[in-house]
C-alpha cells in the first residue's frame, strides 16, 4: 500500500533528488498526521521470565499515512525530532498511553505498567516533568503504573538537565528504563548515577545468544551488574525458546519479544489483559 500518493511532489525521477523529496514530502504529510487521524498506539506484552505473569506493556507509536501507506517509526521518528513535532505528538502518546491503561484498570484489568519511549529532544523541553505529572493527574493513572525509557544518547550528551528532570520523575514515582543497553558508547559507569529502575538489553545481543558464545558471558555479566546496582533487566527481541533459556539461566527478569507477541492494537491488547 506504499506510495499510492498522487501527489505531484513525490514524483522525481532522479535517485537522490528522489530522496530529498520523499523527505520533505513524509515531513509535510507528518505534519497533518495528527489531525488527520493516522497515528495509532500499539502495545507488545512484557512478561516475568519465571512465572510468565504479565507486568507491563510499551506503548509504540503506529503512522498509517493516507498517501505514504504504514511508515515504520524508524523512518518518521527522527524526522519528527529534527522538526520538533516530536514534541506534540510525544504528548499525545503520553497521553493516549496513559489513559488506555488507567481505563484497563477501570474495567478491573490486572495492573500493569505502560512503558512510554522518551525522545532527547522531548525531555529538553522546560515543562517536560511538569506535563508528565498533569497528564498523570488528567487521565488518573498512579505514577507507579507509568515507565519513561529512554536511551543512552542522553548521557553521551552529558545533559546533567535532563538527569535531574528523571530523578523529579522517579521521585514522583514513575518507572524510568535505560532502552537499547549496548549500543551507546559510553561506559558502564554511569549506570550508578542515572536514576533508573530498569535496564533493557538491546535486542542485537538476544538475536545472537545462540550463535555466539561471547554474547552469552556479556549479557550474563549485564544482568548481574545491574542486579547488584539494584536493577531489574528486560530483555527485547525475544524470537526463540532457546534465547528465553538462556536468559533464565543470566537470571533475567523480564521478556519482550515476537515469540509472545508482536506489538499489537488495542483491542488485541486488552484480550491479553483478559486472558491473564
Ligand atoms: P524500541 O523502543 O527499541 O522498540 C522495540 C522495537 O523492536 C519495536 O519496533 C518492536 O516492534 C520491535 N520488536 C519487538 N519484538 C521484536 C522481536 O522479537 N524481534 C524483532 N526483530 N523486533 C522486535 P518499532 O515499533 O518499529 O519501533 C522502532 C523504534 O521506534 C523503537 O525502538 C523506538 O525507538 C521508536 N519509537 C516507537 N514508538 C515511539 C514513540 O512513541 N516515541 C518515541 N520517541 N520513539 C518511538
Ligand atoms: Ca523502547
Ligand atoms: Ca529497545
Ligand atoms: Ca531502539
Amino acid at each position: 500500500a506504499k506510495a499510492q500518493g498522487k501527489n505531484k511532489c513525490c514524483l522525481f525521477d532522479d535517485s537522490m533528488r528522489e530522496e530529498v523529496m520523499k523527505r520533505a514530502c513524509m515531513e509535510g504529510y507528518l505534519r497533518d498526521a495528527l489531525n488527520q487521524n493516522e497515528l495509532t498506539v500499539f502495545f507488545q506484552p512484557q512478561f516475568e521470565i519465571e512465572t510468565g505473569v504479565l507486568r507491563g506493556m510499551e506503548a509504540l507509536l503506529r503512522w498509517n499515512s493516507k498517501q505514504l501507506g504504514n511508515v515504520p517509526p524508524s523512518q518518521f521518528i527522527p524526522i519528527a525530532e529534527e522538526n520538533r513535532l516530536i514534541h506534540q505528538y510525544g504528548k499525545w502518546m503520553l497521553r493516549h498511553a496513559c489513559r488506555k491503561n488507567r481505563e484497563w484498570q477501570n474495567k478491573g484489568l490486572p495492573q500493569i505498567k505502560i512503558a512510554v519511549n522518551i525522545s532527547p529532544r522531548e525531555l529538553e523541553q522546560d515543562c517536560f516533568v511538569e506535563q508528565v505529572i498533569a497528564i498523570l493527574r488528567e487521565t488518573g493513572l498512579e505514577a507507579r503504573y507509568l515507565e519513561l525509557e529512554i536511551t543512552e544518547s542522553l548521557m553521551i550528551n552529558g545533559d546533567v538537565k535532563a538527569i535531574d528532570k528523571l530523578e523529579e520523575l522517579k521521585k514522583a514515582g514513575v518507572g524510568i528504563v535505560l532502552d537499547d543497553f549496548g549500543t551507546g558508547y559510553s561506559s558502564l559507569s554511569y549506570l550508578n548515577s542515572l536514576p533508573i529502575q530498569i535496564l533493557k538489553i538491546d535486542k542485537s545481543f538476544i538475536t545472537n545468544l545462540q550463535r555466539k558464545e561471547s554474547d552469552i558471558s556479556l549479557v550474563k555479566a549485564i544482568i548481574s551488574l545491574a542486579h547488584n546496582l539494584g536493577l531489574r533487566v528486560v530483555a527485547e527481541g525475544v524470537e526463540n525458546t532457546g534465547q528465553v533459556n538462556i536468559l533464565k539461566e543470566c537470571r533475567c527478569d523480564f521478556t519482550q519479544g515476537f515469540l509472545y507477541s508482536p506489538p499489537v492494537d488495542e483491542k488485541m491488547a486488552e484480550e491479553i489483559l483478559k486472558n491473564q
